[in-house]
């Protein structure tokens, strides 16, 4: 990793980021604790295994529910709903190829330029089933709370160091909004750390496109690399290693690029280099593709270490569940659907079936008492796209995602 030195200037009363690297995810490739090195090599294996049996994948769109853990120590850094709702769209154009900037491409990587297959929305059902927004607020009074640790915590991962208890990490993408000490952001990767902390920490001003933010990391750009490293993408820069980023089709590249923005053909490998891509260190105006290669292992991820966004069961770290509680069991097939989709709800304690949309719409409820062993419920009528069961048992509630396609064949 290279070594920036950050020069403080006199006077200067911009708030114009002058950060040594964007990020400092793959640091924790290189600290690797011994705990961690037999879950994160059985993860690569997995990986390398599903690439090379599913050459052609099944990649069907899927929407990955995200919440925003907002932890700030003044009104500036407790950025607004519309700052946050700038920054889900930019992530659902990046992700589908639908950014302005795709014309900016050079000639000779546009055919490699290529749609992820990722929507996002702003979670509207929160662990407890309850209606969300997708945003919680947290005041804390931790200095730079999302570099903090102690015992081993990430401070900004647990309301009790002053900062939000992670959302099931298993359904949602948990980000946390505040101050670090150095860097724009940070990702876990697959296989690495605590499930607890499991999900991306970036600061305030570099947040969606409107707002506190300022050029150059004005774009939302930030959060579309950090999530390219939560499912397994690096750098593309790596001495000129033709393998560096274990992908084919991003060419060797020795620089990161940063606070750079070329408009010219670039080279560091005596080949093109690729300083366009989101996986560089490239200002966000000129950051603007994933590669077809970068696309297979997002998706072996997501059908290997991550096939919880895709198949999700009942969640781990549900707050509400105490170590004696019963967690319900419950059929739900087929799931997606595109018709009918069958509720088997296994344990006798569960007296309530609601099925709600992303906008926490209320789609059908279910009396289990009024059904004998199985609820049959119709979705020829419902829209494509995410919907959630919540399952109540008295004062207790889970949460299961169904998906509604009527594509399947
Ligand atoms: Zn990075």
């Amino acid at each position: 990793m290279r070594i920036i030195l950050l020069l403080l200037l006199v006077g200067c009363t911009s708030l114009g980021p002058m950060y040594g690297q964007r990020c400092t995810s793959q640091t924790d490739l290189e600290n690797i604790s011994a705990s961690d090195i037999e879950r994160r090599n059985r993860h690569l294996q997995q990986v390398e295994s599903f690439l090379a049996s599913h050459p052609v994948m099944d990649r069907n769109p899927i929407t990955i529910p995200i919440v925003f853990h907002i932890v700030y120590r003044n009104g500036e850094e407790n950025i607004s709903d519309e700052q946050v709702l700038s920054q889900l769209a930019v992530l659902n154009e990046d992700f589908r190829k639908l950014n302005m900037e795709q014309d900016d491409i050079p000639f000779a990587f546009r055919y490699r330029a290529t749609d992820m297959a990722l929507n996002f929305v702003l979670a509207d059902t929160d662990p407890n089933g309850q209606v969300t927004t997708g945003i919680t607020r947290t005041f804390t009074e931790v200095n730079n709370i999302g570099s903090k640790f102690l015992n081993n915590r990430r401070s900004i991962c647990y309301n009790d160091l002053g900062g939000h208890d992670a959302w099931c990490p298993e359904q949602y993408l948990n980000i946390w909004v505040g101050a670090l000490e150095s860097g724009l952001g940070q990702s876990s990767f697959p296989g690495l750390g605590p499930l607890e902390e499991d999900g991306i920490r970036i600061i305030p001003e570099v947040v969606g496109t409107v707002g506190t933010v300022e050029p150059p990391y004005h774009l939302g750009r930030t959060l579309t690399h950090e999530i390219g490293h939560f499912f397994d993408l690096y750098h593309l820069w790596d001495n000129c290693n033709a393998e560096g980023d274990g992908v084919e089709d991003t060419p060797p590249q020795s620089s990161s690029y940063l606070n750079q923005c070329p408009s010219d053909a670039q080279f560091t490998c005596e080949t093109l280099d690729m300083y366009m891509n989101f996986m560089n260190y490239t200002d966000d105006a000129c950051m603007s593709m994933f590669t077809h290669g970068q696309k297979d292992r997002l998706w072996a991820v997501l059908n290997t270490s991550r096939s919880s966004f895709m198949n999700e069961d009942n969640c781990g770290l549900v707050s509400n569940i105490s170590s004696s509680s019963e967690v319900p069991k419950v059929q739900v097939f087929p799931n997606p659907s595109s018709d009918f989709i069958y509720i088997n709800p296994i344990n006798s304690k569960i007296d309530r079936l609601v099925l709600i949309d992303l906008h926490g719409k209320v789609c059908k409820k279910i009396n289990v008492q009024t059904v004998n062993n199985y609820a049959l419920i119709d979705v020829t009528d419902f829209v494509d796209g995410v919907y959630y069961l919540q399952i109540s048992s008295g004062t207790q509630r889970w949460s299961k995602k169904i998906v509604v396609q009527k594509t399947i064949k």
